[in-house]
């Protein structure tokens, strides 16, 4: 019985679309499954759709002070 040599396979998620797929270095699009979702989340940056919301900085630090006292 023959025994094939088996590589430990990585599987991630594309960013995109959430498809799980075998990482391969020769895959030039990666970490995303094909070359749509690349451009596709080229796009969304270009939208600021990945902005992080959250506090501006000052407000935090005010806040924080007035917690010490
Ligand atoms: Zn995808």
């Amino acid at each position: 019985m023959a025994n094939a040599s088996k590589k430990p396979t990585t599987v991630v998620a594309c960013p995109n679309c959430g498809t799980e797929q075998v990482w391969d270095t020769r895959n030039e699009f990666r970490p995303f499954c094909s070359a749509r979702c690349k451009n596709n989340d080229l796009v969304a940056w270009a939208n600021e759709d990945h902005a992080i919301p959250g506090q501006p900085l000052e407000d935090v630090f005010s806040e924080d002070l007035e917690g010490n006292y």
